[in-house]
């Protein structure tokens, strides 16, 4: 059996492996390159011929994991993509969402190009349209948790709650008389309305995430604790306080967390506006899937007690309501996404805020390197970031709020393949920057006592 790393491997967006067991082709996750770095990878064609799949096998619904199904689908993929059935959901927003992105990206570039009198190296052309996105959704089939699926070659896998996102799932792989678990994203315990990851299944090799491999979460302050103050000294200075979000279940977890805030008056009762459709679209889906939700917010549901709505809260889809924003006199807490603000309706919210030194920026997850959200973590009072090409000052208010990221930290991590009652053999480390990723390989083989290595980009593994 053969292993490629095809993605993600020391660095943390793009997510795809292709295994080659005796008797079929699988490619667990399909995402999409995030990094500005790596972006030019989404271009490329696979090393590896679409049309010959028998299946992919989905995750989760993140752009990173899956963000290039319709590109595989478009170069000859025509077979099934298994996952559950949330997922199906989620990602029926996200690559719609990815591709009308791109659209617009590729439209506003051309523009600046054009008033600019330049020409870029790369063609001026989005990865695929919403109509290839909406194609793609045909290929999808839905799995249950902890119910093993067959597939041609004595394939069998079965999804198991991540605890990352709504409807995340890790992959317990059986294939010629080995056990392969991807991680997929691997969520914190004790996480709001999502459940925990289920513990690790017995495996041979691990292939583990690692984003946040070698740092610890803050315990010691709670999110609504952290959030309280930002947004009562932003109402007191009249600014706006701004929130890049991801859509899905950052976006959740906020509203739930606004909910318990001002349902115990611990912040002003300011308007909230959850500016993304998207967003909006993926709220709906945390009712409709309740299932997969845990007890706290299962209990809520069942007393009619909405945990992710309150007075105040405004649900912009289009962008009229967007613009509209900007008329409110007062503070607004603004959530809106991209979460690393790459692009989105945050760009023009930020463009508009940053400048101003009453109004406050919340990061509430991971910035990658290479990203406008990591520029302006990063700036210094006085800097300035580039924002639909020109140079926007930071005088805003920047902070990042620690305890709602999506991923399990290093003992967390640890702890997770700590349950394990057989030491896998190898632990393969990925989705995780290069420095990162290693110091966990160590911290895996110092404690955990298995073998532990960082793949690189296009490494390809064999399974005895
Ligand atoms: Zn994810």
């Amino acid at each position: 059996m053969r292993l490629h790393f095809l993605g993600a491997n020391r660095q943390v967006t793009g997510s795809r492996y292709l295994l080659e067991t005796a008797g079929a082709k699988l490619l667990i996750d399909c995402g999409m390159f995030q990094e500005r770095a790596f972006t030019a990878r989404n271009w490329e064609a696979p090393p590896f011929d679409p049309s010959s799949l028998d299946a992919v096998l989905l995750t989760h619904a993140h752009l990173d994991h899956c963000g290039l199904l319709p590109r595989l689908s478009k170069q000859g993929f025509k077979g099934p993509i298994y996952t559950h059935a949330a997922s199906i959901d989620l990602a029926s927003l996200v690559l719609e969402d990815a591709a009308r992105l791109q659209v617009e990206d590729v439209r506003q570039k051309r523009q600046r190009h054009d008033r600019e009198g330049r020409r870029s190296p790369h063609p001026y052309e989005p990865l695929y349209l919403p109509e290839d996105a909406r194609r793609t959704m045909a290929q999808f089939r839905a799995v249950k948790f902890d119910e093993p699926l067959q597939l041609p070659g004595d394939v069998r896998v079965t999804w198991r709650e991540a605890g990352h996102i709504l409807g995340s799932a890790m992959l317990e792989v059986h294939a010629d008389g080995r056990r392969i678990l991807f991680s997929g994203d691997l969520g914190m315990p004790d996480k709001p309305l999502i459940r925990d990851p289920a513990p690790p299944p017995p495996a041979d090799v691990v292939i583990l995430e690692s984003t946040y491999g070698n740092r610890e979460h803050d315990r010691t302050r709670t999110v609504e604790d952290q959030l309280a103050p930002i947004i009562s000294t932003a109402v007191e200075r009249g600014g706006n306080v701004l929130i890049p979000t991801f859509a899905i279940e950052r976006a959740q977890e906020l509203l739930f967390h606004l909910n318990n805030l001002l349902a115990e008056d611990r912040i002003p009762h300011v308007l909230a506006f959850l500016d993304s459709p998207m967003a909006v679209d993926a709220t709906h889906l945390f009712t409709q899937h309740r299932d997969l939700l845990d007890d706290h917010a299962r209990a809520m549901l069942a007393r009619r007690d909405d945990p992710l709505s309150f007075p105040g809260l405004m649900l912009c889809r289009s962008v009229a309501q967007s613009k509209a924003i900007n008329r409110v006199r007062g503070t607004a807490v603004i959530m809106a996404g991209a979460g690393m603000c790459t692009g989105g309706r945050i760009k023009h919210h930020l463009e508009r805020n940053l400048p101003r030194e009453e109004s406050a920026v919340i990061f509430v997850g991971y910035q990658s390197q290479g990203t406008l959200g990591r520029d302006i973590a990063n700036a210094r009072p006085g800097d300035s970031v580039r924002i639909f090409n020109h140079a926007v000052p930071v005088r805003a208010s920047i902070s990042q709020i620690s305890g709602m990221s999506a991923h399990a930290d290093r003992p967390a991590l640890l702890r997770w393949l700590g349950q394990l009652q057989q030491r896998p053999r190898q632990v393969h480390l990925t989705h995780g920057e290069a420095s990162v990723s290693q110091q966990l390989a160590e911290d895996i083989q110092r404690q955990i006592g298995c073998a532990a290595d960082v793949p690189e980009y296009g490494q390809v593994i064999d399974i005895a």
